[in-house]
């Protein structure tokens, strides 16, 4: 049986990635930072399939002593300060987390698998955000870099150090420029699932208005189920390299939000609210993927389309809300996440 270790299992890319493993009969490690982790008792009924182990991005003796319980074939390391609006205001976290995380990870494998014909493979979790202030669009492996956030330039690093590391040692580690990908796990403090969460909400009465920052901005929308297997492919490779998952389709906040208030029959303009603190103090404001390489090389293209994507994320939402009024258990994400927003919403722009 092979054996994957993944970083953010707590988060929503690595809990699609940890089922979509389990599928193909993989043995599934996940590493939870923290002494006393609030997401792990729902993570365990939700996934009991994965074998928890205790780790830090911030900190290279657990990451090695991690590795040497798990002794996996595949690294997946996607554990990250993944949220730019907070990278701002914790920069110097961020470029720990996000940045020297990978490098402490690279050093890990290296570590546990040995200096040279390391039989570990790793994928590391890289970002459309690094190319930030586009040069060309679409965007694609070859597009120059310009961050525009300390998360991007974080990220910038962490893919740099892949590249250096698999053209130094020989290591099998590869990089994924993944675009923006949503879903029902995705958390609360993202644009997307803000607007999904707030018009289940409103529909059902709960809550009056949702403040939005830039409307204008626009992403690439893709399903997190979908992108996870990219991650997979890649590592399957006879050769390591770079790819770029993404849609090629690119819409704005402002689209996302109509199409989410439409599905409920409702007029997004009656709700949204804009408030310019909400605002990031610098913005990518245009990003689209060419995924043709993943295409070409992988056989991966995404399946589930923008439209379908929102439907997914605000039926969820719906439902989840819906069983909170009936006095069902509370979902475990909503009632953490809810508890984050609200403090980050009051402290940040998000
Ligand atoms: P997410 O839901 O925000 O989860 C982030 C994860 O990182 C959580 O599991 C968190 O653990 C973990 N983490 C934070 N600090 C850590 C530390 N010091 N040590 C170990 N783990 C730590 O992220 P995601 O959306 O799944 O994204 C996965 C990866 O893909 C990230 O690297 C992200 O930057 C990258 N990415 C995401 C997108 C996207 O659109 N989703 C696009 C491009 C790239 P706790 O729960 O314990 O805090």
């Amino acid at each position: 049986m092979p054996t994957a270790f993944v970083t953010d299992i707590t988060g929503q890319d690595g809990q699609h990635l940890a089922e979509f493993l389990h599928s193909q009969g993989y043995h599934v490690f996940g590493m939870v930072k923290g002494q006393n982790n609030p997401r792990v008792e729902a993570l365990q009924a939700e996934l009991p399939f994965v074998e928890l182990v205790p780790g830090d991005l911030a900190d290279l003796p657990s990451l090695v002593a991690a590795l040497q319980m798990a002794q996996p074939d595949e690294v997946y390391n996607l554990g990250a300060i993944s949220f730019v609006a907070l990278s701002f205001s914790q920069a110097e976290l961020t470029a720990n987390i996000t940045g020297l995380g990978v490098l402490r990870m690279l050093e890990a494998v290296r570590m546990v698998g040995g200096a040279t014909n390391n039989p570990i493979r790793f994928y590391q979790a890289s970002s459309s955000e690094m190319c930030g202030q586009v040069r060309e669009t679409p965007q694609t492996e070859l597009t120059p870099f310009h961050p525009r956030s300390p998360y991007g330039c974080a990220k910038v690093f962490g893919h740099d150090i892949v590249v250096n590391y698999r053209e130094s040692y020989g290591m099998h580690a590869s990089s994924g420029i993944l675009f923006n990908h949503e879903g029902p796990r995705r958390g609360i403090e993202f644009v997307t699932r803000k607007v999904t969460n707030a018009v289940a909400r409103i529909k059902l009465g709960l809550q009056d208005e949702v403040v939005l920052g830039n409307l204008d901005s626009k992403r690439d929308w893709g399903f997190a189920g979908d992108y996870v297997k990219g991650m997979w492919l890649m590592l399957q490779q006879d050769q390591p390299d770079d790819y770029v998952i993404a849609t090629h389709e690119s819409h704005s906040v402002r689209e996302f939000a109509e199409e989410a208030f439409r599905l409920v029959n409702l007029r997004w303009q009656d709700f949204v609210t804009v408030d310019k603190r909400f605002s990031r103090p610098l913005d990518v404001n245009y990003l689209q993927g060419n995924y043709t390489k993943a295409y070409q090389h992988l056989g991966w293209k995404p399946e589930i389309t923008f439209n379908r994507l929102v439907e997914i994320m605000v039926t969820e939402d719906l439902n989840r809300w819906k069983r909170w009024q009936r006095g069902e258990h509370f979902p475990w994400d909503a009632s953490h996440h809810l508890n984050e927003a609200r403090i980050l919403t009051r402290s940040l722009k998000v």
